[in-house]
């Protein structure tokens, strides 16, 4: 399950020798991802070398690696059951988070909504420089975090310090994340 394309959420699909990594996995990403991605006129607009850059490994993982057999999901959905597919666009034109569910229980897995939790969860205005469109990714960032506060959801972030699952709560100037408590027995 592909939250969006940047290298650290795809290169491992491939082996070292650029083989599918998982090749009896169906890989799903998401419709709107894959459609920006895969369009040759939005790779032609890229001016940076970082956004050509990001062009480049997509299309080295989806396309000479994975010879483009993925599933698109689209948002609003649930790619399986007890997970849905929830749009955070900003940090990447498709970029995607999920709610997880089982029973009562479910957490919001944030993908890169923010990174490092102690710098941008704090500061939710603050802009990183891997935000492609970054007063989008604020506006995304913000909404986010005050539903999770609001309704007490955990939040996963592929970013956050072990054991990366926390709570998140508004304060003065932003929001403050709390890390679970972990426990090595289930
Ligand atoms: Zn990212």
């Amino acid at each position: 399950m592909i939250s969006h394309f940047h290298g650290d959420h795809i290169n491992g699909l491939l082996t070292a020798d650029n083989q599918a990594a998982f090749p009896n996995a169906e890989v799903l990403v998401p419709a709107t991802e894959w459609k920006y991605f895969m369009d040759d006129a939005e790779m032609g607009k890229q001016t940076t070398d970082r956004m050509k850059g990001v062009f480049a490994n997509a299309r080295r993982v989806f396309e000479a690696g994975l010879k483009k057999k993925v599933t698109p999901y689209e948002w609003g959905k649930e790619p399986v059951p007890g997970l849905t597919a929830v749009e955070t666009v900003g940090h990447t034109p498709g970029h995607t988070s999920f709610v997880l569910s089982s029973g009562s229980e479910n957490v919001f897995i944030q993908s890169d909504v923010t990174n490092d939790p102690d710098l941008f969860v704090r500061n939710p205005g603050w802009h990183l420089m891997f935000d492609q469109d970054p007063v989008t990714a604020e506006a995304t960032r913000r909404k986010v975090f005050d539903m999770v506060s609001a309704d007490k959801m955990r939040v996963q972030g592929f970013h956050y310090p072990f054991p990366g699952l926390a709570n998140l709560e508004k304060d003065a100037t932003g929001y403050r994340w709390v890390p679970a408590p972990w426990n090595p027995s289930i």
